[in-house]
Formats: C-alpha cells, structure tokens, sequence
C-alpha cells in the first residue's frame, strides 16, 4: 500500500514469527499470553501500569510455565529459555520496537478506548493492534482511531498454555489484511481459530454467560440446589465444571459485567441477570478471587 493511505500490517505468516510482542496489562490474561508468545519463540515486553503489577504479572507467567514443566508438557531449559524472552514495562514508550501488541487489560470500554488511543501514537504504525476483549465490540474500542482499520480481536482463554482456542473477530472496518496477519499469529501459538462476527459477547462468551445466568435462575427460583445443578451439568452434558464452579472460577463480578455488556448491546431478555448474582457481587462473594463465591475458597482468603 502507498500514499496517504493506512500504514500496511504486515501479512506474510512466516514474517510473524520471532517479532516483538508488547503486551498490555499484565494481570491473569495478559501474563499466560506472555508465557505462550515467549514459549513459541516471540520476544516478549510485558507492560502494566506499575513495576510491582508488571513484575506481579512476570512472576505469574513463570509458575504458568514451570506447571507447563510438572506436567510433562516442557522442558526445564525450555522454560528457561522462554522466560529469557520476557521482559517488563511501564507505560507505553517502548510499544514502538513491538510488531504485535495485544491488548489484556480490564473489560471496560472507556479504559480501552483510551489505551488504543495512546497505543496508535506509540507503537509502529506497521504493528498489528489486538484487543483480548472477552465481550466488547472491536468496532467500538477502535471507534475513537485514525486508523480503526487495524484492529481486530484475538481472544485468548484462561489458562492461556493450557487452552487451545482462540476467538478472532474482525471489526467492521478491520483490513483483510490484519485478519491474515491475526490468524497467523494466533496459529503460530499452536492455537485454534474460529472466527466470530463483532457483536457483544462473540460467540464463546455469549454462550457462557446464559448458561452461567441460567444457571443461577434456576438456584434463585428453587427449582434445584447448587450441587445438584452442577452435578447436572457435569455428567448430563459432560462438562468439566458445572456452571458454579466455572462462574467462581471466572469472577461473579466478571460474569454480571458481561451480561450487562450483552444486555446494552440486544436489548434481549435473555441477559436480564439474575439478581442472585448482583446480590453476591455487592456481598462481595465474587468467587474464589474473594475467598468466597457459591463455594468456599478458604485458602485463598
Ligand atoms: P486482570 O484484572 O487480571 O488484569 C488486568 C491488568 O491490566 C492488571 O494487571 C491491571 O493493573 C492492568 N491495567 C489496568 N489499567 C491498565 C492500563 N491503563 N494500562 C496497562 N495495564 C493496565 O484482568 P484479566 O482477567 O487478565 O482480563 C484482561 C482482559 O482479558 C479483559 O478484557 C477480559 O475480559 C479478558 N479475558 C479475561 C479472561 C479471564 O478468564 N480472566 C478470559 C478471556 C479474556
């Protein structure tokens, strides 16, 4: 591409590889993503908004490797060498030596506008920008950009190692060619991709976030208890948690945040939460993070 058109992102999958990763937010998400890219080879800056949360960050994405080594799934020097590859920042100044930034910060789109804002003023104008948005609209986080056209969604899961898929959605002004290059990445981590159309919640989290509300709909009107619901789950459909488990695990703060996303963008009953779970998010039971959700976590307290 030349003239005064957007800057090209570089498409050519082999190109991809070994190129830096700047990651933004260095909480659960953005620590395994770290992990995976230095694992398969990708020089790593792990960036957060203090030293203690970034170092916080590194040191999370040094236990998600050294279990990737108990279980048999690496070797001791391979994790040394991956972690070799990660390094740390604060603020955005050395976004520009990155070729892939991939964007974990928390699920607030304000926050997220703004950080895309200051990402297109300090990374290359070539790099590739990529939000890891569980449930909002890419087109929406791009919406404030010069150039929207290079934005696209790459949605990882938690654990990041342990997870083989990825979500990939392409907003409504993201280029073809940004895609390409997106899927690329995410194949180079090992990952596989489904593509989902840029309307809230995607496709997996969409899916989540009725069976978790359903879930609790069901506890909240009495038609079962917990235990009986989750065991339902688990050996009638063959989950491997059942919906109480998986929503402590996920944050019941996280869930309701999400369904309100899914309910200010359908406007469909569906999502309407259910005020078991609003209830347990200002008791401040947000699941295991908390200590206490529909379980008791008492290690974690
Ligand atoms: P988290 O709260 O664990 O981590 C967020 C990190 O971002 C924190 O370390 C925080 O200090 C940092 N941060 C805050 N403001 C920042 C800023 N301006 N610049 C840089 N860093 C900043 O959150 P998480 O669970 O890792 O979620 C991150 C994103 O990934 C969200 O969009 C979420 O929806 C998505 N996601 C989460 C999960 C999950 O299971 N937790 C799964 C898939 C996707």
């Amino acid at each position: 591409m030349s003239g005064d058109g957007p800057a090209p992102v570089e498409s050519d999958p082999r190109a991809s590889v070994r190129k830096r990763v700047f990651v933004v937010g260095a909480g659960i998400m953005g620590s395994g993503v770290a992990a995976q890219c230095a694992l398969a080879g990708y020089p790593v800056t792990l960036e957060d908004v203090s030293e203690e949360m970034a170092r916080r960050g590194l040191a999370n994405a040094e236990r998600a490797l050294g279990r990737a080594v108990e279980r048999g799934k690496l070797s001791a020097p391979d994790r040394d060498a991956a972690l070799a590859r990660v390094d740390i920042a604060i603020g955005f100044r050395r976004a520009d030596a990155a070729q892939i930034v991939v964007e974990a910060a928390p699920e607030n789109l304000a926050l997220k506008r703004s950080i895309f804002r200051e990402l297109e003023a300090a990374a290359s104008p070539t790099a590739l920008l990529a939000s890891n948005t569980s449930s909002l609209p890419i087109t929406s986080i791009a919406q404030e950009l010069t150039d929207p056209g290079r934005v696209v969604g790459i949605h990882f899961f938690n654990p990041v190692l342990q997870m083989p898929l990825v979500e990939l959605i392409p907003g409504h002004r993201t280029r073809p060619e940004v895609v390409a290059s997106a899927r690329a990445f995410a194949e180079s981590l090992g990952k596989t991709v489904v593509t989902s159309a840029d309307t809230p919640g995607f496709v997996t989290t969409r899916a989540l976030a009725v069976l978790v509300n359903e879930a609790a709909w069901m506890l909240y009107e009495g038609v079962a208890t917990r235990d009986d619901i989750d065991t339902a789950y688990k050996l009638g459909f063959h989950h491997p948690m059942g919906p109480f488990e998986l929503v402590d695990l996920v944050g019941i703060d996280t869930a309701v945040a999400i369904l309100d996303v899914l309910w200010d963008g359908f406007r469909d009953s569906r999502y309407r939460v259910c005020p078991l779970l609003r209830t347990m998010v200002a008791a401040k039971k947000l699941g295991r993070k908390t200590g206490e959700g529909f379980y008791a976590y008492p290690e974690a307290k």
